[in-house]
């Protein structure tokens, strides 16, 4: 994983399940402090996290 901000290859990335079940990764660049999250291989904007987390569950 690149860090998309300064493109170093060494970011911390952390497995968290949210209070719905949805498993997303967030990734922390120690370099450039870049901050982002991925769901399913795709990256997602804390918004979206919010969201996730918000929405009630079924
Ligand atoms: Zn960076």
């Amino acid at each position: 994983m690149h860090c998309p901000g300064c493109g170093v290859e060494e970011v911390i990335e952390i497995h968290q399940k949210l209070p719905d079940g949805t498993e997303v990764d967030f990734f922390s660049c120690h370099k450039c402090d870049e901050k982002w999250w991925d769901r399913d291989g795709k990256s997602i904007d804390l918004r979206d996290v919010l969201e996730l987390v918000r929405k009630p569950r079924s």
